[in-house]
């Protein structure tokens, strides 16, 4: 479950960067392509946060579409799941935006 691992960094991150206040939302997005289930990190969330300066705070997660281009026919498209493939029927794309999860905002009390 790799989405520990993850939410602890986020925590940890947040915690460096705003140390000892209290946080009270923290947003994220999660691309589509990045492999990270929502619910898990949500799950993860309240877990990693016990204790600390984000205990009880809300989790909102947005989910960022995923944009390919493919080598092949040079088009860019919206992958629509875990299989990038291009409309073309080529598989050789490039991953430009998607793959990331990123904290888009912290709010504090
Ligand atoms: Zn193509």
């Amino acid at each position: 479950m790799h989405e520990l691992a993850i939410t602890e960094g986020l925590v940890d991150a947040v915690t460096e960067r705003l140390p000892g206040q209290r946080v009270t939302c923290v947003r994220l997005e999660i691309g589509a392509l990045s492999g990270v289930v929502a619910d898990s990190v949500r799950f993860c969330f309240d877990l990693v946060t016990e204790g600390t300066d984000l205990d009880g705070a809300a989790l909102e997660i947005s989910q960022s579409p995923a944009f390919c281009r493919c080598r092949v026919c040079g088009g860019d498209f919206e992958p629509d799941g875990p299989l990038v493939l291009c409309p073309c029927g080529s598989a050789e794309v490039t991953v430009l935006t998607g793959q990331d999860l990123k904290i888009t905002s912290v709010q504090v009390a």
